[in-house]
């Protein structure tokens, strides 16, 4: 039986979302029909509303989310109706995926149609549907609308500094960009017992903010080089700068603040790429070279969803990941234009949800 559902459609040709009823299809073997808590709004999607690359058809968008399991496929094994669960935008375990997803067309009311973006999922809906890689189980006993972050800003920050950078006790790491992947990393790396941690954002608020979550140092980049701050902090650079923003000016800034090696001797520091990188960038090699440093890529923070998030969750129950406190704003699912605004204009602290 086809599931009505309110979804949000982002059209082929305007940058602005519209809400519309349709019917979603029966699931195919694969996929899972989830009725949504809640769901995270992410800059990606922000990235998508405004790409200057011409859309395809009209989308179906949203990449992060809580709900329960109202119809599932035949091949569905690991959740099943009535169960509550998480959804991302990374697959949960590759190693025990048995298919290759495909992406599901869904009829608008006009008559046209709409399809997900580079994922086989999307959260933005009262109900909606994902392929069984985007969705992890999710435990009775936490809260169901906070933890809708996990799925893309908390992966993406703690594992960061967990599975891409393996970041040791007592090792310096800075982190730019205090937003909710920002605010994850810093979380992570407290969590790790990494020291000092330092927090470089523009605005002061957010740098106030980041010391909840276990930031000792915050550098406001608009009161000096905070390249050269660091250092001076760190007596020589951090062992692992992270760049939550992908940005021209942040993916040098990351790469500077990291320590020299010491040539015959130790390694130099290490750079680790997290936010998405709107823009090309000079970078300078020889000081990569000379400084024995490393530049890496974290997509999705190298998660293994079904690995990870129950980790997560752990720190969560401990209060060591307040995401309590992460999640600083919500809106309803008619609002979702003005929260992507309000996202737009810098104005969510840590994270906004929608609640179904
Ligand atoms: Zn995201």
């Amino acid at each position: 039986m086809p599931t009505p559902a309110r979804v949000v459609v982002l059209p082929q040709d305007k940058p602005t979302l519209r809400l519309m009823d349709i019917q979603l299809p029966d699931p195919s073997p694969y996929e899972v029909v989830v009725q949504q808590f809640a769901t995270g709004l992410c800059h990606s999607q922000l990235h998508q509303i405004h790409s200057p690359t011409p859309r395809e058809s009209a989308l179906l968008i949203g990449h992060e989310s809580t709900g329960v399991v109202v119809a599932k496929g035949a091949q569905v094994k690991h959740v099943k109706e009535g169960d509550r669960v998480m959804t991302t935008w990374l697959p949960r375990d590759l190693a025990t995926a048995d298919h290759t997803p495909e992406r599901t067309w869904y009829t608008l009311p006009d008559g046209t149609e709409a399809t997900t973006g580079r994922t086989f999922m999307f959260t933005f809906g009262d109900n909606v549907i994902a392929d069984e890689q985007h969705v992890v189980p999710l435990p009775d006993d936490v809260p169901t609308d906070v933890t809708a972050i996990i799925g893309c800003p908390v992966m993406t920050g703690a594992g960061a500094v967990r599975n891409t950078a393996g970041v040791q006790v007592g090792q310096s790491v800075a982190v730019f960009g205090a937003g909710g992947v920002g605010l994850s990393a810093i979380a992570a790396a407290a969590v790790i017992g990494a020291t000092p941690i330092i927090a470089v954002d523009v605005a002061e608020d957010k740098l106030a903010f980041a010391k909840r979550f276990g930031a000792t140092i915050g550098v406001n980049a608009t009161a000096g080089d905070p390249v050269e701050r660091i250092h001076e902090l760190t007596n020589g650079g951090v062992d692992f700068a992270f760049d939550c923003m992908g940005a021209t000016v942040t993916m040098q800034q990351t790469l500077a603040a990291t320590k020299y090696g010491v040539w015959g001797g130790a390694r130099g520091g290490t750079a680790v790429l997290v936010g998405v990188p709107v823009a090309p960038v000079d970078l300078d090699m020889d000081e990569m070279l000379s400084g024995q440093r490393t530049y890496l890529g974290s997509l999705g923070g190298s998660s293994v969803p079904d690995r990870d998030f129950p980790l997560f969750l752990e720190w969560f129950r401990a209060g060591q990941l307040d995401l309590t406190a992460l999640v600083t704003q919500r809106f309803r699912l008619e609002e979702i234009n003005e929260g992507f605004a309000a996202l737009a204009r810098g104005e969510i602290l840590g994270r906004a949800i929608i609640e179904l």
